[in-house]
């Protein structure tokens, strides 16, 4: 099925004709700069589409369905741009950061977005464990996504700091998300969030449906979270 009608159907988001040009530039990009950058593992079309556009974009309907959709929004680790470009083609009105560890992944980042031509979006280099402490950034989102960067108990360390009180962390998740959401307790305790639903993602067959964790800041985060780099994912809370 077309992309296009993919998401017209599951997920009622119509793309424009200008939208569906950013998409197939999109792909042709990641194409181009895979294995320079190791952005995906994936080398075709209709795989890109399926694994990286369709699950951002179910991303967005349930997140909007959830009432979470909000701006500013930083997408945390966000490798080929997953899931904040897409969200930031079809939602272009909210403002988006993007922030990845690899400068080869921060520079296809920003040459992407130059070639889309997409405005409203910007691409900061650098680990979530330092960013976080930067006055600038921390308590300045409204909304933090992060797909495939880590498990929850080290993920709400990294992304707690960047929300504002009131802000939502949502993240997908695959089959053990009931089990992270369990072993984040204390992670969630210490840094003040609190796990407000689980959602199941409308992603077409086969494979299987990823669940989406949403996690709402209830209080603010104390200043010495996140721990210095390489601590949350080594010795998670
Ligand atoms: N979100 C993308 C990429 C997942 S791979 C997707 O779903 O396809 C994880 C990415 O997170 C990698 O690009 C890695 O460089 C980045 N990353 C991992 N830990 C990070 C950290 N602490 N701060 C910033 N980026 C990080």
């Amino acid at each position: 099925m077309e992309l296009a009608d993919a998401v017209r159907k599951q997920l009622r988001i119509h793309l424009s004709e200008a939208q569906r040009e950013a998409f197939e530039t999109y792909n042709r990009e990641l194409i181009s700069a895979r294995q320079r950058a190791s952005l995906t593992s994936l080398r075709d079309r209709e795989s890109i589409e399926r694994r990286h556009f369709l699950e951002s974009l179910a991303l967005v309907r349930a997140i909007e369905d959830a009432g979470a959709l909000a701006s500013p929004a930083i997408d945390i680790g966000s490798g080929g741009g997953f899931p904040g470009v897409p969200i930031k083609i079809v939602r272009p009105e909210i403002e988006m950061t993007l922030l990845e560890a690899t400068e080869k992944k921060a520079t296809f980042l920003r040459g992407l977005i130059a070639t889309i031509g997409l405005a409203g979006i910007r691409v900061v280099q650098g680990r979530a464990e330092d960013v976080a402490h930067d006055p600038a950034e921390r308590e300045a989102y409204a909304l933090a996504l992060a797909r495939a960067v880590a498990p929850l108990p080290t993920l709400v360390e990294l992304s707690l700091p960047f929300l504002r009180t009131g802000g939502v962390l949502a993240a997908p998740k695959g089959s053990g998300a009931a089990r992270e959401v369990r072993a984040a307790e204390n992670a969630l305790r210490v840094c003040g969030g609190a796990v407000e639903g689980m959602k199941p993602l409308n992603v077409p067959p086969p494979g299987a449906t990823p669940t989406l964790v949403l996690v709402r800041k209830i209080a603010q985060t104390p200043e010495r979270y996140p721990r210095r780099s390489g601590m949350p994912a080594k010795r998670p809370l």
